[in-house]
């Protein structure tokens, strides 16, 4: 079993769209091990997405993803991270693939509903970002 750590993005809770992308998850065969609602600063949002900051968007993104209250998930699933990055889809929903999850409910490449890690190293320390181990849970079949 492998994790990825997820984000329910700002426009997500703002479209009351949780209900639904946790349908998703839960129906493409990941479980929820953690879960959360919070809400990021530009501190904490700044220092999640601190890869990218030499990128132009750096500063919207920090602006978003503190402009409301997020859902952080661990989810676990065999091949965890690609499975997850395929039901989301491109970056940009205009390039998502049918059915995914940005093509379906996200309005544009910077509010695009949801995170996802990008390798099994940054899940866990993402996930670390978010939650220390007593917060996580196994859930038995
Ligand atoms: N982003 C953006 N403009 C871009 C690329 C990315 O606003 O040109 C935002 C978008 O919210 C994206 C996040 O920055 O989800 C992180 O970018 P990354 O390239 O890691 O995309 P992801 O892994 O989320 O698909
Ligand atoms: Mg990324």
């Amino acid at each position: 079993m492998n994790r990825t750590l997820t984000i329910l993005k700002p426009d997500c809770v703002r479209k009351q769209l949780i209900g639904a992308v946790i349908e998703k998850i839960e129906t493409a065969g990941f479980r929820i091990v953690a879960m959360k609602k919070t809400k990021l600063t530009k501190e904490t949002a700044g220092e999640f997405y601190a890869v990218h900051r030499q990128r132009p968007f750096y500063g919207e993104l920090v602006e978003f993803m503190s402009s409301g209250p997020c859902v952080p998930m661990i989810l676990e699933k065999d091949n965890a991270v690609d499975d997850f990055r395929t039901l989301i889809g491109a970056t940009d929903p205009a390039e998502a693939a049918e059915g995914t999850v940005r093509k379906l409910y996200a309005d544009s490449k910077g509010e695009n509903i949801v995170h996802g890690s990008d390798s099994d190293e940054n899940a866990v320390l993402e996930s670390a970002f978010f939650f220390s181990t007593e917060d996580i849970v196994r859930v038995n079949k």
